[in-house]
Formats: structure tokens, C-alpha cells, sequence
């Protein structure tokens, strides 16, 4: 691995991230990657990632904590799951990428993602309100948080979206919305998604 031309040899470096992984669904799958890339050529976004990721795992394999947790990849991925589909060794990559992205959303590593921090947020809000997603609210939300003026803009579609009879007002919560919000708790305390 190349970090400011320095060559970073697996075996010589510490073992304390891949360990940390082992809390990530999937991750402790990490070591068995053969760096084949077929994750990053088949990622749609992957032209656009600062580490792709092929990368992404050789750089967690290597150590290198902090720049895996600032990587843009992790905020670039759409979770299209096609590396995942197509991973010789069936390695679990979105959902690995999953798991860095709330370690670096609780480390507050996510500089540069503000506004994909405060999706992931207004939609974890709603979902632990309702027990599923509800686009009003997750839209005021997230609009609040971030940019206020633009919620005003956005009124007006949600206006005519309305009076159309496409927008309700009115969002339905599940049964058992207790049920839910344990396991979500108790997802949270193992550092699982
Ligand atoms: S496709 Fe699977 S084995 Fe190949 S580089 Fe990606 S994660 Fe590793
Ligand atoms: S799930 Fe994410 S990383 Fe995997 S191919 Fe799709 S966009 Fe790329």
C-alpha cells in the first residue's frame, strides 16, 4: 500500500482496524479479499471514489484507519450492491461499507458528507418515529438541518404535489414499533447496521 510513497507491508502493520471489524456484518470477511478489483470495475460510482472498493479494503488490511473512515467513497457508494453480486470470494462489500460509514458518522470523520450525514440522520429520526420511512417528514428534516431556505422552495412542489393528491400529509407508523427500536438498540450496542 502507498501512503506519501512509502510501501506498507500487510504483515509489519497493526491488525486492531480488521479487528474492529468484526462487529461489522460481513467483516470479518476482510481478510479474504484477493484484490481482484472486480468489486471496483463493476462499481458504477467507482470512477468517482477516491479509493474504490478494491482499495478501500487493501487500505483496511494495511491499517490505515483514519483515511479509510475520511474516504469519499464511503458516502459516494448508492448501494447498488453490485460489488457484492459479483465478489468471487462473497464478501460482503456494501455492507461493509455500511458499517465504516457509522463508524465515521459517530467519529465525526465525515468531513466533506455534512449533507449525506444529515440524510443518513433525518432518516434514522423518522424510521425510529414511525418504524418506516415517510418523505414529508424526512424531507423537512433533512432540509432543516442543512438548508432551511431550500425547504422553502421545495414547499411549493410539495404544494402541488398535494393538491394532486401525491403528497400525503398524514404517515403511517408500524405495529410494534417498540419491537423495532430494540433491535435497532441492540444493533447499536453490538456496532452492527
Ligand atoms: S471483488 Fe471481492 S475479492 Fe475481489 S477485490 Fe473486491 S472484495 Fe476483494
Ligand atoms: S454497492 Fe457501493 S461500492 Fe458496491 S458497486 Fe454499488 S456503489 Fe459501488
Amino acid at each position: 500500500m502507498d501512503r506519501q510513497g512509502e510501501i506498507i507491508l500487510e504483515a509489519g502493520t497493526s491488525h486492531d482496524f480488521i479487528d474492529e471489524l468484526l462487529h461489522v456484518p460481513g467483516g470479518d470477511r476482510v481478510r479474504e479479499c484477493i484484490q481482484c478489483g472486480i468489486c471496483s470495475g463493476s462499481c458504477p460510482v467507482g470512477y468517482f471514489m477516491d479509493n474504490p472498493p478494491r482499495k478501500l479494503f487493501a487500505m483496511i488490511r494495511a491499517g490505515l484507519r483514519d483515511e479509510v473512515l475520511h474516504s469519499d467513497s464511503l458516502w459516494l457508494c448508492t448501494s447498488c450492491y453490485m460489488c457484492t453480486l459479483r465478489c468471487p470470494k462473497q464478501i460482503e462489500v456494501t455492507d461493509i461499507i455500511y458499517g465504516l460509514k457509522r463508524i465515521a458518522m459517530r467519529e465525526g470523520k465525515a468531513s466533506g458528507a455534512e449533507r449525506a450525514v444529515a440524510l443518513a440522520n433525518s432518516f434514522v429520526r423518522v424510521v425510529d418515529r414511525r418504524g418506516r420511512s415517510f418523505e414529508p417528514e424526512l424531507l423537512i428534516r433533512y432540509y432543516m438541518s442543512v438548508d432551511p431556505i431550500g425547504l422553502l422552495k421545495k414547499a411549493v412542489l410539495g404544494l402541488k404535489l398535494f393538491l394532486r393528491g401525491r403528497m400525503p400529509i398524514r404517515g403511517e407508523k408500524i405495529r410494534d414499533l417498540d419491537q423495532l427500536r430494540t433491535i435497532i438498540a441492540r444493533s447499536d450496542e453490538i456496532g452492527g447496521l
